[in-house]
This record gives structure tokens, C-alpha cells and sequence, in this order.
């Protein structure tokens, strides 16, 4: 199987960006499979080159958290410097407020996250001419405490999901599917989302945050 490794800007920082391409170039020669190695969430353009100079296969240009014409525009220059560093580098290029940090964050009420409209996204994929998009639709980053226990999973809008890909045609990242019922996983890929961002299931996160108790706790 094709592996896809994937380091957010903080994870960067910590091990360094050039070293981490060198770890995955040091494995692609000793195994005979293809390895990518994926940018996550990039905040910035200064960031975005580091990574693609040191050799990242592709990068998830994040400016989320802005208007969507400034969010446009500047994802807009990013694709277009990138690709004159590596032509066949991948962008990714997010829309929507999915909330940010692979965490467990503690019960209250459910954060009002907007879905993405099929209009903003066909706007914003023209615009950018990103090769992936990272949509809001329903998804959300970390997981919330009952989710940990399985008492609550999250629940995708599918048809919203199905509509953003007619319009735009090009394929969608998940973030943010730790948690998320195993159905509504299957029918968002059939409906046309390409590749899952699965950090904060239990078995991933919770021993290194040091919060396995959270798992001892009865039903
Ligand atoms: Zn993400």
C-alpha cells in the first residue's frame, strides 16, 4: 500500500522540516512502495516553501481563519509560487471552520460550524486552482470526551458533500474524522471524499496525552 506521512507545522518545528524529508527519503530507499510526505495545515507562505524546498510531495495551505477573499486570494499565490519551486507539488486549500487541535476537548455544547457552500467552493477552486480542498461539512478537529467513549460520534452532511463535489470536481480531504460514525465515513467517501485525516482516536492520541483514563470510565 501507498503510504501518505504527514507532519502539521508544530511537528515541523519539533523533529526540523529538512530532517523529517530526509527520514522519508532514507525509507523510500528501503522499502518499494510509494511514501508522500504531506505539509499539514500550513499557516503561512513562508512555511509552505520551507516545506516544499526541503522536499514535502505536498502542503495544506490553511488560511481558514480569514475572510474567504483574502483566504482566496493568498492561497492564490501560494499555488502559483509552489509550483514554480516543484510543478508537480500538491496544494491543498481549506475553506470553512472545522476548529482547530488534535485534542480532546471536554463536553459542552457543540461549536456552531458552518457547512461549506457549493458556491463558495466552486469560487474558491476556480480562483486558487488548488489541487485539493478541504471542506467544512460537519467535520471538526479533535474529538469531544463522549466521543472518546463512543457515547457520541460525529455525523457528516453527505448531501452537502455530494453537491461541493459536483461543483468543484476535484478531490476533498476530510480533516477532523477521529470520531465519526463508521457509516457516515463509508457514504462521505462514496459521495466523493478522497483522503481521511484520522489523529485523535483513542488508540492514536490519548496514551501520549496521558488521558487513558478517560477510557476506564463506565458507561
Ligand atoms: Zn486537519
Amino acid at each position: 500500500m501507498p503510504v501518505l506521512v504527514g507532519a502539521s507545522e508544530g511537528e515541523r518545528e519539533f523533529a526540523g522540516t529538512r530532517q523529517l524529508a530526509s527520514v522519508v527519503r532514507s525509507l523510500r530507499e528501503e522499502f518499494d512502495f510509494p511514501i508522500f510526505l504531506n505539509a499539514d495545515h500550513t499557516h503561512s507562505l513562508a512555511k509552505a516553501l520551507e516545506a516544499v524546498k526541503a522536499g514535502f510531495d505536498s502542503v495544506v495551505f490553511d488560511l481558514s481563519a480569514l475572510p474567504l477573499a483574502e483566504n482566496a486570494r493568498s492561497t492564490r499565490q501560494a499555488v502559483e509560487e509552489l509550483k514554480s519551486i516543484n510543478p508537480t507539488v500538491v496544494v491543498e486549500g481549506e475553506i470553512g471552520d472545522i476548529g482547530s487541535g488534535s485534542e480532546i476537548h471536554a463536553d459542552g455544547p457543540s461549536p456552531d460550524h458552518t457547512l461549506t457552500s457549493p458556491e463558495e467552493a466552486c469560487q474558491f477552486v476556480v480562483e486558487t486552482k488548488v489541487d485539493v480542498l478541504a471542506p467544512a461539512v460537519g467535520n471538526s478537529h479533535g474529538m469531544r470526551e463522549s466521543m472518546v467513549t463512543g457515547k457520541k460520534r460525529k455525523h457528516l452532511a453527505i448531501e452537502r458533500i455530494r453537491e461541493i463535489k459536483s461543483a468543484t470536481c476535484v478531490p476533498m480531504t476530510l480533516h477532523g474524522g477521529s470520531g465519526t460514525e463508521d457509516e457516515d465515513l463509508k457514504q462521505a467517501i462514496r459521495a466523493g471524499i478522497n483522503i481521511v485525516h484520522i489523529n485523535t482516536e483513542p488508540e492514536v492520541i490519548l496514551p501520549l496525552v496521558g488521558a487513558q483514563d478517560l477510557l476506564a470510565q463506565p458507561d
